[in-house]
């Protein structure tokens, strides 16, 4: 097996970075952890849940997830390091609150354009809360019609019931898995023979040290 063997910590195929992004309270703290643990918890505000890891395997690949929740934490230069080197994003909105959907084309797809640096990038267009649906201010079929017209995908889910949650990753991940540009810069091997590069670099002769 050499050096890259299997049973290290980093055991992956791919290791792909993934955005949740929109307005405050549509849920994207509760999305994150919904996807990430198994247990259907008691859903209360959830802040300071900056990026989970989840390891899975998907259409036979194994897969490292690393996916960031932006919500909180929107201050000038941090906002460009979030967005860079993404490989898909989700971008959310609460079904029962009607701004948060006009927001994802005022704000948060001209945040896209501005500072995604993979511009193959896979986006979702995810309504959160459908299990209010008393309640609703956007229906499936404008969030369908927006989707369409920027060509994102599409889901309504509920993080409370967690319906379509497990599916909107998955579905991300199968269509980022698609896309040739983004497999090579998510790909572990290609990072493992990078790093095995740098670790020579400094015991040989030439430019050894010198990023510039
Ligand atoms: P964030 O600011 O976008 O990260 O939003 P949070 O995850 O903190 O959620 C904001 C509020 O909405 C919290 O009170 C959650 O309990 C609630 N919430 C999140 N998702 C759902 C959902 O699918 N259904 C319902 N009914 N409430 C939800």
């Amino acid at each position: 097996m050499g050096s890259h063997s299997k049973g290290r910590n980093n055991s992956y195929d791919y290791s792909f970075k993934i955005l949740l992004i929109g307005d405050s309270c549509v849920g994207k703290s509760s999305l994150l952890l919904s996807f990430i643990s198994n247990l259907v918890h008691d859903l209360s505000p959830t802040i300071g849940v900056d990026f989970k890891v989840k390891l899975l395997t998907i259409g036979g690949k194994r897969l490292k997830l690393t996916i960031w929740d932006t919500g909180q934490e929107r201050f000038g230069t941090l906002t460009s390091s979030y967005y860079r080197g993404s490989h898909g994003i989700i971008l959310v909105y609460d079904v029962t609150r009607r701004e948060t959907f006009t927001n994802v084309l005022d704000i948060w797809a001209k945040e896209v354009q501005l500072y995604s640096t993979n511009h193959e990038c896979v986006k979702i267009l995810l309504g959160n809360k459908v299990d209010r649906d008393t309640e609703r201010a956007v229906t499936r079929e404008e969030g369908l019609a927006l989707a369409q017209e920027h060509k994102w995908f599409f889901l309504e889910c509920s993080a409370k019931t967690r319906e379509n949650v497990q599916q909107c990753f998955k579905d991300l991940t199968l269509k980022i898995l698609e896309v040739p540009s983004l497999l090579e810069n998510g790909s572990a091997v290609v990072k493992r023979q990078i790093l095995a590069q740098k670790k020579v670099d400094p015991t040989s002769s030439s430019t050894g040290g010198c990023c510039s």
